[in-house]
């Protein structure tokens, strides 16, 4: 392979960006780094430093599926996280670093790379010949957007994501929930959805716990689309809405009491093949954290239940990953195009990087010739993200963080605490991505 040849182009120096033109660039790669911070910054940027941190200084947590991702990281060498390790704050059991020093340090990085030539412009026309990897991240600038518009159709790009809680399923109470399908015929147990029941009074009470609920503060530059409202605001329209919305209670009816309807229903839908997650549908929202687990646990049967990844609306740019990439993270119809980080449909700094790396390494194995390579499996947390990108049995594709909601085939032993629980996850799924590692010759 001659490396010298053609020079691998990056759209973004943020983090999955940075991430890759590093990681080609140590290998002995030219690269063209495209950025326009320093032209026009997006409305979320403050510096003119790359790979900056535009909200939290943190990484978050050790222990945790996001811990394992760093994990994984950490064993691929990545640059940002050991530029994490080196600018690092104390922050308990969470990895948080001093925002300025880590921007800095990989700023020098990139401007110091004899093999990197960052070209300070705002990238907007895509050459199908040369290796591109869009990197650009949620603010991806307007007129980039009208370019990948020339490749991927309209419906398969979105601007905002709204996401759904989602929760532990054995930590409903079935008691009160039940399973049945709107509108299903037959056998009503069958059902695909978990439903929640609320009586008229029922149904005020939550009404009025979710009036006085703290919520997050929209960005200036973001809206709600009315396509999509979170829940708080539809009840603050009208307090009949959800009933009509969301927890509409048509076509279900009571399996204990033959013929009698429910004066409103949350249903819950599966989020994973095990049918151990379920998301809370239509119930995206911008309440805080806290908020959403005092006001969603008035729901009868989910008093209480176990929160595995909170909801949330925030403007952010991605596509529909398991539609519009191939299996090696290339656009469909373009072999010479990748999105990563996260516009191709992750959540978070980390999962940004981590996407990034993953591109990078599959990039750099077809361009080996390397017609053996296989990505990572489920039951390691990078694999679990890729595998959620490639997860095409879903219909509302929606980004997502990290969570062990997303790993597959991790053995487990039936009754456990959590601390052990995620104690051995992490140490079953940092063994098999060693395996990975070694066996595809990743260093
Ligand atoms: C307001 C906001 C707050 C966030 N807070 C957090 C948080 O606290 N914690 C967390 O884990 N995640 C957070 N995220 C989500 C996400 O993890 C970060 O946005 C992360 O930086 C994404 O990494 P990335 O590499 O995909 O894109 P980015 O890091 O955003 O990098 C993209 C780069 O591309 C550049 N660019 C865009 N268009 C062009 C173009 N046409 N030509 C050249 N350059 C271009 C941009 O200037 C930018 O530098 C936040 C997102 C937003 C929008």
């Amino acid at each position: 392979m001659n490396k010298e040849k053609k020079a691998i182009n990056i759209v973004g120096a943020g983090l999955s960006g940075t991430e890759i033109a590093l990681y080609f660039a140590n290998k002995g790669f030219n690269v063209n780094l495209y950025e326009s911070k320093k032209i026009k910054k997006t409305p979320a940027q403050t510096s003119n430093n790359y790979s900056e941190l535009v909200c939290s200084n943190s990484f978050r947590g050790l222990t945790n599926a996001v811990g394992e991702l760093k994990n994984e990281l950490f064993i691929l060498n990545s640059e940002l996280m050991n530029a994490a390790q080196i600018t690092k704050v104390p922050a308990g059991n969470a990895l948080a670093v001093n925002r300025e020093d880590f921007s800095k340090l990989l700023t020098q990085k990139l401007e110091s790379h004899k093999n990197i030539k960052i070209i300070e412009k705002e990238f907007i026309k895509i050459n199908d010949n040369e290796i591109t990897i869009i990197a650009t991240g949620p603010l991806t600038s307007d007129k980039l957007i009208n370019e990948l518009k020339t490749r991927i159709e309209i419906g398969n790009l979105h601007f905002y994501d709204a996401i759904a809680p989602i929760v532990d399923a054995s930590t409903i109470n079935y008691d009160i929930a039940f399973k049945a399908s709107r509108w299903q015929k037959g056998d009503e147990s069958e059902g695909d959805y978990i439903n929640c029941p609320l009586n008229k009074e029922e149904y005020e009470d939550f009404i009025e716990e979710m009036q006085g609920a703290q919520r997050v503060e929209l960005h200036s530059f973001e809206k709600y689309f009315e396509a999509c409202l979170p829940v708080e605001v539809m009840q603050e329209r009208s307090s009949e809405q959800l009933r009509y919305g969301p927890m509409k209670p048509i076509g279900l009816f009571d399996p204990r009491y033959p013929g009698k309807r429910f004066y409103a229903v949350v249903q819950l839908r599966m989020e994973d093949k095990e049918g151990k997650y379920y998301n809370i549908v239509g119930f995206q929202t911008k309440l805080k954290y806290q908020e959403q687990k005092r006001v969603f646990r008035k729901i009868p049967g989910l008093e209480n239940v176990k929160f595995i990844r909170y909801g949330s609306i925030h403007r952010n740019t991605f596509i529909n990953a398991p539609k519009i990439l191939n299996d090696d993270l290339s656009v469909k119809g373009y072999p010479n195009l990748y999105i990563t980080g996260q516009l191709s449909g992750v959540e978070g700094y980390v999962e940004s990087i981590a996407m990034g790396m993953l591109t990078a390494i599959s990039i750099y194995n077809r361009l080996n010739g390397n017609n053996n390579f296989t990505f990572p499996t489920q039951d390691t947390a990078l694999g679990a993200l890729y595998y959620h990108l490639r997860n095409t049995t879903k219909t509302n594709f929606q980004p997502s963080n990290i969570n062990f909601s997303l790993f597959s085939g991790i053995p487990l032993p039936r009754k456990i605490k959590k601390k052990e629980k995620n104690a051995l996850r992490l140490e079953y799924a940092t063994n098999k991505f060693k395996e990975w590692v070694n066996s595809q010759k990743i260093l």
